[in-house]
C-alpha cells in the first residue's frame, strides 16, 4: 500500500513483529503525515500463513470461554455503569458498542448485522442479554452457513453478500484488518436502513500506550492489523462512504498497558502464563488510574463510534 486511503503517500515508517505469538518476520508500517493512521506497507511473506487460525481466537468455540463472555457482557449490557467497570478489566467485554445497542432500544422487528462475526460469540451474547432483533453475523473466515440458538444466523462471506437492510450494523474489531476501510465502510453504509446506525469499535493510533510502549504496544497486532487508525482517519474514510461520525465512547481498557508490558517483557503475548495474571493483578490499581487519564485527554488506545448516513 504506497497509498495511504486518505490519498497521502507522505510520512515516516517504522518495523515492527508479530508479538501475540511470536511468529517469524518483519513488518514495515507508515505514519501517514496526512491523516496519522500506520498502515502496513510489506510484510516479509514466509508469516502471512495461518494468522487468524490456531490460538487467534475468533472461531474457536469454547463453552466455557462463551458463557463466561456471555454472562459478563449480558452484565454490560444491562447495566452501563457496571459494564463500564467490567469492561475497562475484561478487555473482551464490549462496553462501549453494548451501551449503543441498547440505547438504540431496538425492538423484536429491528434487524442487527455483524460484520466479522467469527463463531458469533458477540451475537449469542447480545441474545443472552435480552436483545429480541432478528440477528445476523458476516465472516468470510466461516466454513459456512449456520443457523445458532435463538434463531442467530450466521452467513460465510462479505458484507456484498448480504440480502436486505439493517437497522444496527456493528463492526466490533474488524475495520482495522482491512485495507480497504473506505469500501467496507461505503459496503455497511448500502446496508443500512433509513435512520439506520453503524457501529465501529477500532484501535486507535497514536495515544499514551504507543506513545510509551512504541512497537511493543500490544493492540499494535501486526501484520493483522493493515490500518491502525485515528480519529482524522475514521472521519475521512466515514466521509468518503458517505457518513459521518456521531458520537466517540472512549472505551479503551487496562489491556493496552497489561498487555504491552508483557510484551515489553517477554517479546510475545501468547499463552499467557502465572507471572502475567499476577502482574494484572499487583498492578491493577495503577494501571486503571493510567486508562482514566487516557481516556479524559482522549489519548486511550481504542475508541467506540457511532455513524450515520451523511445528510445528502
Ligand atoms: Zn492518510
Amino acid at each position: 500500500m504506497d497509498e495511504c486511503f486518505c490519498g497521502s503517500t507522505r510520512g515516516s515508517s517504522f518495523e515492527a513483529r508479530e508479538t501475540l505469538f511470536e511468529r517469524e518476520g518483519v513488518h514495515k508500517y507508515q505514519i501517514c503525515s496526512n491523516c496519522g493512521s500506520a498502515r502496513l506497507m510489506e510484510s516479509s511473506p514466509t508469516v502471512q500463513d495461518d494468522l487468524y487460525g490456531g490460538e487467534y481466537g475468533t472461531l474457536r468455540e469454547s463453552g466455557a470461554r462463551t458463557a463466561v463472555r456471555c454472562l459478563a457482557n449480558c452484565l454490560a449490557y444491562r447495566s452501563p455503569r457496571l459494564g463500564e467497570s467490567i469492561g475497562t478489566i475484561l478487555p473482551f467485554v464490549n462496553y462501549g458498542v453494548l451501551g449503543v445497542v441498547r440505547a438504540s432500544q431496538a425492538g423484536h422487528k429491528s434487524r442487527l448485522l455483524d460484520v466479522g462475526c467469527g463463531a458469533g460469540r458477540f451475537l449469542r451474547s447480545l441474545r443472552f442479554a435480552g436483545f429480541r432483533g432478528h440477528c445476523v453475523g458476516i465472516d468470510p473466515f466461516l466454513c459456512g452457513d449456520r443457523l445458532l440458538a435463538g434463531g442467530i444466523q450466521l452467513i460465510r462471506g462479505d458484507i456484498s453478500d448480504i440480502h436486505g437492510h439493517f437497522d444496527i450494523i456493528t463492526i466490533v474489531h474488524v475495520l482495522e484488518h482491512s485495507d480497504g476501510p473506505v469500501r467496507m465502510l461505503r459496503l455497511a453504509r448500502e446496508k443500512l436502513k433509513d435512520g439506520g446506525t453503524i457501529v465501529v469499535t477500532i484501535p486507535l493510533f497514536g495515544g499514551t500506550a504507543w506513545r510509551r510502549y512504541g512497537k511493543d504496544w500490544v493492540q499494535l497486532d501486526a501484520p493483522r492489523h493493515a490500518y491502525l487508525h485515528t480519529r482524522t482517519s475514521l472521519g475521512i474514510a466515514a466521509s468518503a462512504a458517505g457518513l459521518r461520525i456521531e458520537q466517540e465512547i472512549h472505551d479503551s481498557t487496562v489491556f493496552q498497558f497489561w498487555g504491552s508490558d508483557v510484551v515489553k517483557r517477554r517479546g510475545y503475548l501468547f499463552p499467557l502464563q502465572g507471572a502475567d495474571l499476577s502482574l494484572l493483578l499487583r498492578r491493577l490499581g495503577s494501571y486503571l488510574r493510567d486508562v482514566a487519564i487516557a481516556k479524559r485527554e482522549g489519548l486511550g488506545d481504542q475508541s467506540t463510534f457511532v455513524l450515520r448516513a451523511s445528510l445528502s
